[in-house]
């Protein structure tokens, strides 16, 4: 494969970018004659790595590392998350990017890909040095970030408060107040309503779309999670007021289990007050082990990447996977998973609800105008549902997983722009 040119591209197995990298490769044979531009979904069209140097607050200098990876602007300009992790590398911000580029035309947002990231433990961080951290890497990556040319929003580790910070100092450097250049951002300041549970609410109804096809009822269905945070749980307070069972939660402080169901809204209060969900008093806890061989009828992964494995593939007892994290399943994993005939949803389309709401608010930044909750919910759902009917219906022509079917309709909308734009010079 023509990668192996490419000075990033690893030879490591499983990486998030081989991960995708195998993906793509799924679909090409069904691309047709576009499958002879695929090339291009193979390599990140721009990829920036800064130094950011802080003083902190005990007088000393330390620096930090970060990047912004737009992978693909063939369709609109570059959107996606910035991460805020001690284990975010350049392979992995290629990854994450690349991912918006297929999710964004997955869903049919006017919309390329991006992603950043800074190589830190946030949580080692006073406030002040969290600020001046998120300020100078946003000057540092001005060069390639606008309304117009790259939208990031939040992401694991980043919030509202972090995208105000964003917004404020990309403001400063260009000498106007530029409320389009991030999403995700407080209402105050040009953001929009239904944008912080947007990627939960988008995975629940996703979920139920493909339950309802699997005829299996949300009411009563058990219900495993990974993952305990903005989407996990958002996703979670939904399916368990639609009357499914949460039986287990894990986080990355461990994993609690009630075959009762857990009370969800009293575990978020104890997450809240405690930081981890570790010592909850109103269920037992278990080990990682167990917890991938709990009895289920839903899984959803809202964690991170690479966390279904072959050998859990292999363990699980469930009907249906929800993939709310980007590229929780390994490849050789979703193979075992479609042998064994359990459904996964795949991030691509499960976790676009997040993105979709940032199209939203980007769109009423513009034109000034700020539309009620009622209406954003309605046209997310609406987008979601299109898009699912529309990938549930090229996996069922093709008989394909609806990851490559996803991968499929996106990649046919990437290489027909790519196509249409024609290359320059
Ligand atoms: P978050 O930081 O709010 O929550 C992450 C959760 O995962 C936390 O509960 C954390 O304890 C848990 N976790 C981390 N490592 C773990 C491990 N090894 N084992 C078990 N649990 C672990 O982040 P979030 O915004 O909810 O994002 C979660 C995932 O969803 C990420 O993959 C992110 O890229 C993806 N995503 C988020 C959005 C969004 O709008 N927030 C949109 C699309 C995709």
């Amino acid at each position: 494969m023509s990668q192996k040119n490419l000075s990033y591209a690893s030879e490591q197995p499983d990486t998030p970018w081989q991960t995708y990298l195998a993906q793509v490769e799924r679909v090409i044979p069904l691309l047709g004659e576009l499958g002879t531009l695929a090339e291009t979904l193979r390599r990140p069209k721009r990829a920036l790595i800064v130094d950011i140097p802080i003083q902190m607050d005990d007088g000393s200098y330390r620096h930090f590392e970060g990047f912004r990876v737009q992978h693909s602007l063939a369709r609109g300009p570059g959107k996606g998350g910035v991460r805020f992790h001690p284990n975010v590398n350049l392979e992995e911000v290629m990854a994450l990017a690349a991912w918006m580029t297929i999710k964004n035309a997955a869903v049919n947002l006017p919309f390329g890909g991006a992603k950043g990231g800074v190589r830190v433990d946030p949580r080692s961080l006073s406030r002040r040095e969290l600020e001046k951290l998120t300020r100078r890497y946003t000057s540092e990556i001005g060069l390639i970030i606008g309304p117009q040319q790259d939208i990031p929003a939040p992401d694991v580790n980043t919030d509202a408060q972090i995208m105000a910070w964003m917004m404020d100092t990309y403001s400063m450097n260009s000498g106007s107040a530029a409320t389009g250049v991030v999403t995700g951002k407080p209402i105050d300041l040009g953001g929009s309503l239904g944008r912080v549970k947007a990627t939960g609410r988008g995975l629940f109804l996703t979920g139920c779309d493909a339950a309802r096809r699997l005829r299996l009822p949300i009411p009563g269905a058990r219900l495993v999670l990974q993952g305990f945070g903005n989407v996990g749980g958002t996703a979670a307070e939904l399916f368990a007021s639609a009357g499914a069972k949460v039986i287990a939660v894990e986080d990355d402080s461990g994993a609690v289990h009630n075959s009762n169901g857990l009370d969800i809204g009293a575990l978020q209060k104890y997450r809240a007050a405690n930081g981890s969900i570790r010592g909850y008093a109103g269920a037992e806890p278990i080990s990682t082990d167990n917890f991938w061989q709990l009895d289920s009828e839903i899984l959803v992964l809202a964690a991170l990447e690479g966390q279904l494995t072959p050998a859990r593939a292999q363990a699980l007892k469930t009907r249906l996977v929800l993939e709310g994290a980007n590229g929780p399943t390994l490849p050789a994993a979703d193979d075992i998973l479609a042998q064994r005939d359990i459904l996964v949803v795949p991030d691509v389309i499960c976790n676009a609800g997040g993105v979709i709401v940032s199209y939203f608010e980007w769109v009423q930044d513009f034109s000034s105008y700020f539309w009620s909750e009622d209406e954003i919910n309605r046209r997310l759902e609406q987008i979601h549902v299109e898009a699912f009917a529309r990938i549930w219906e090229a996996a069922e022509r093709h008989g394909v997983t609806l990851r490559t079917a996803a991968f499929l309709v996106a990649c046919e909308r990437i290489l027909t722009a790519r196509k249409e734009r024609g290359l320059y010079p």
